[in-house]
């Protein structure tokens, strides 16, 4: 049996694609720190004997037993109130722990996948953004921590791939969402899910008008799955072009949630990119392509889970505890 290594394996995307290599026959070593994962997105598949997983920070050295055919680097907080509490494991998992899975890579003759984000194009000034497009990033800006760790991450992959021969490929996720998503981790969809069952306003930043194209996560890991089995060695968008103001966004999940929440508007964070949307000619043309989930029916799943969740999920206010981690 080929056996492939998942980082971030307890997280919102790790867990997706632990599933989608046991179903597709592979026996899976989730790695994972559980500083923003959660245990209880992979407790289904504790009980698999495909499955192992294991408690370990790849910004430290990493090895596992035997042989390896792919490894999957999806570890990383990635939500821009994550980079803010933990700016310096943002900054280690992406860079120190990108390096140390490239020589894994390279002793076991592995392919590996590195998730690369639409942040490496900062707050665009092309749009929709191609994967030719340098970006506009501020490196010290609140978001700076993530993005340039997520640009190092591409530059030491290309330099892995050209001075060591290693085989790899570069993803470039934009918005996603689905089941899983960490219900109080700041991003824009379980904010505003959260709000409305818990009867809240909801808190749009700014005036509403930048916008976002949000990808349901099974379209995400079909293309995922895609590009690492493909030829294609340079970076490439995955993502749903499918734009929304966050302003109408706000909308949607009223109507979605039926109630009859207000909609509050606060300030815009420092450097939250005006406009976003994927350019994905690539990925048709190359991976055959494109998403299929429309965003009534992924959200209508979303809401599904997160309504599934306790009410102490619903009204912690933390979801995770860096105490430990912040020294490191
Ligand atoms: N946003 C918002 N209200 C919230 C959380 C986020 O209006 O409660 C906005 C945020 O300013 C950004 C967009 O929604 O413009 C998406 O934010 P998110 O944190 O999900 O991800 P980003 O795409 O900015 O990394």
């Amino acid at each position: 049996m080929e056996q492939v290594l998942i980082t971030g394996a307890a997280g919102f995307l790790g867990s997706h694609l632990c599933e989608r290599f046991l179903d597709e026959g592979y026996r899976v070593i989730g790695m994972d720190n559980l500083i923003t994962g959660n245990l209880t997105n992979i407790e289904h598949l504790m009980l698999n004997e495909n499955f192992v997983f294991s408690n370990h920070d790849v910004s430290d050295f990493v090895n596992v037993p035997g042989k390896l055919k792919y490894i999957l680097h999806f570890a990383s907080p990635a939500s821009p109130i994550d980079y803010l509490k933990i700016p310096i494991q943002t900054l280690k998992v992406s860079s120190l722990g990108t390096h140390n899975l490239l020589g894994l890579a390279k002793d076991k003759n592995a392919r590996i996948i590195v998730a690369s984000t639409s942040e490496v194009y900062g707050d665009p000034t092309v749009h929709p953004q191609p994967e030719e497009y340098w970006g506009n990033v501020n490196p010290v800006g609140p978001r700076g921590v993530y993005d340039e760790a997520k640009r190092f991450q591409e530059a030491i992959t290309m330099a892995y791939q050209n001075f060591h021969d290693v085989e790899t490929r570069i993803i470039r996720i934009f918005n996603t969402y689905g089941p899983r998503m960490r219900l109080n981790d700041g991003r824009v969809l379980p904010a505003f899910i959260g709000q409305a069952l818990r009867g809240e306003s909801l808190t749009v930043f700014g005036d509403g008008s930048q916008t976002r194209s949000f990808c349901y996560v099974d379209d995400l890991v079909e293309g995922i799955y895609r590009l690492l089995l493909s030829d294609y060695t340079l970076p490439m968008n995955i993502g749903n072009p499918d734009e929304i103001t966050i302003g109408d966004f706000a909308e949607e999940i009223i109507k979605l949630t039926d109630t009859d929440q207000k909609v509050i508007y606060t300030d815009l964070p420092v450097n939250d990119p005006k406009q976003r949307q994927p350019d994905i000619t690539k990925a048709r043309s190359i991976l055959d392509w494109e998403p299929k989930v429309n965003r009534a029916e992924g959200l209508k799943i979303t809401y599904e889970y997160f309504k599934s969740l306790s009410s102490d999920e619903l009204y912690k206010t933390e979801h995770n505890d860096f105490t430990d981690y912040i020294k490191k």
